[in-house]
């Protein structure tokens, strides 16, 4: 049998990718394997952040936009973010940065195409993992798998989304300026926008995405899809390079849960994701951050910080307004980006508010909506499970 490893890491993707990068500092003697169930990377996403002092892997940024918008038919908030730009990184260029840094350190194996087939068990001080390549064993157990299927009642509300990266024969962006939100009509608790991060005058990333209490599957929003892209390129012709799909927890609605001293479970589905906005690349970062500093001093894993109170309270509060009035979504969040202070909401909505710039983005909205709420949040009040999904 193959002798144990110091660390296994379930699921090659951002989390266990982002870990493995920084344990690439490990002591050479230390064994680190990652269990991957892809054979191969692919582009399959785009990660975006505020690229402020906080933000990590800038380096691999190839995309910054010094200007963001969010609309409505009649209304539209242009904020000017050159201080901390919109970032993005290409999961390509991630993906290929971390394998190149892996590869340098011969303790870390990645085995890719090999999925774990039953769950991890403890066998005296030893976790074990069934893999498709057999059994294997490790001191340490960190779990990065999504949760899957996802089920509607596991989050306050789903971030679904599907987009496609297109090539106009005609100009048809403005590549100065990414444009976060153009809401269309609210329908059935759902709250539908499109998103464009454009790369250039004829090329640009278009996303259909839907904010609703259950998870909606491709299929459910092709049509919202083709009918965003009709309305950005009119009737130039366009060429599809790629697509990607997600499906993001706003606000999960059970505990993460930590199994012993030895294993944690983290990622998007385990408090990776920051439930008013779903995003979790820069969470993941320094999550990784920290979990590698505990291992290489010795200690265990350790999973993601939580949220303070007061951004924890604010976060819940926000979902459930959407939730429960989402006609009013639109005009929440113009309010919100048009805070006299852009730089307290960018911070806010990067993890990095002081008391002050709560304040300052509480008292952009308007109080109503809020107040109303407040009752079912103070008695806890759980939202009526929609049916479930499997993807
Ligand atoms: C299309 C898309 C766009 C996104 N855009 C942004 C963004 O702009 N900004 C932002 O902050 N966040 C964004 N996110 C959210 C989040 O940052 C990503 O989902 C991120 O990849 C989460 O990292 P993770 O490690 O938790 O999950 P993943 O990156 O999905 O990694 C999990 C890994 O586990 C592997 N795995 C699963 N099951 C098994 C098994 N049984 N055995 C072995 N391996 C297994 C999977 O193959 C995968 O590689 C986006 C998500 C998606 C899907």
């Amino acid at each position: 049998m193959t002798p144990p490893f110091e660390i296994i890491i379930i699921g090659g993707g951002c989390a266990g990718l982002s870990l493995a990068m920084r344990l690439s500092k490990f002591p050479e003697e230390k064994k680190v394997l990652i269990v991957e169930s892809r054979s191969e990377y692919r582009n399959d996403r785009t990660w975006c952040f505020w690229g402020n002092d906080s933000a990590q892997m800038r380096h691999l940024v190839s995309h910054r936009w010094e200007s963001v918008s969010l609309q409505t038919p009649d209304r539209k908030v242009k904020v000017d973010c050159r201080t901390a730009p919109y970032e993005m990184i290409s999961a390509e260029t991630f993906y290929s940065a971390a394998l190149q840094q892996i590869s340098q350190n011969p303790c870390i194996e990645l085995a890719t195409g090999t999925a774990l087939s039953s769950e991890p068990w403890k066998d005296g001080n030893l976790w074990r993992i069934e893999t498709s390549d057999g059994q294997r064993s490790g001191r340490i157990l960190i779990d990065t798998r999504p949760s899957l299927p996802v089920h509607a009642g596991e989050a306050v509300l789903w971030q679904s989304f599907l987009g496609q990266e297109i090539e106009c024969d005609a100009s048809a962006f403005d590549p100065t300026s990414a444009s976060l939100m153009k809401f269309l009509s609210i329908e059935d608790g759902r709250i539908p926008f499109v998103y464009v991060l454009p790369f250039s005058a004829r090329r640009a990333l278009v996303e259909f995405t839907v904010f609703s209490p259950v998870p909606l599957v491709p299929d459910e929003l092709s049509q919202g899809l083709e009918l965003g892209i009709t309305a950005e390129v009119g009737s130039a012709k366009y060429s599809v390079r790629r697509t990607e799909h997600g499906i993001l927890p706003m606000g999960l609605t059970k505990p993460t849960l930590r199994a012993e001293a030895s294993s944690v479970r983290v990622g998007v589905s385990s408090g990776g994701a920051r439930p008013s906005s779903g995003f979790a690349f820069q969470r993941i970062q320094r999550w990784a951050e920290a979990c590698a500093e505990a291992l290489l001093a010795g200690e265990g894993p350790v999973a993601h910080t939580p949220d303070s109170w007061s951004l924890s309270a604010m976060d819940n509060l926000f979902l459930r307004v959407l939730r429960s009035r989402p006609e009013l979504s639109p005009n929440l969040y113009l309010s919100l980006f048009g805070v006299k202070n852009p730089h307290s909401l960018i911070r806010f909505m990067s993890d990095q508010s002081t008391l002050a710039d709560c304040a300052s983005v509480a008292l952009s909205l308007p109080p109503w909506p809020f107040i109303a709420e407040i009752p079912n949040f103070l008695l806890g009040r759980s939202y009526k499970i929609a049916g479930g999904l499997s993807t």
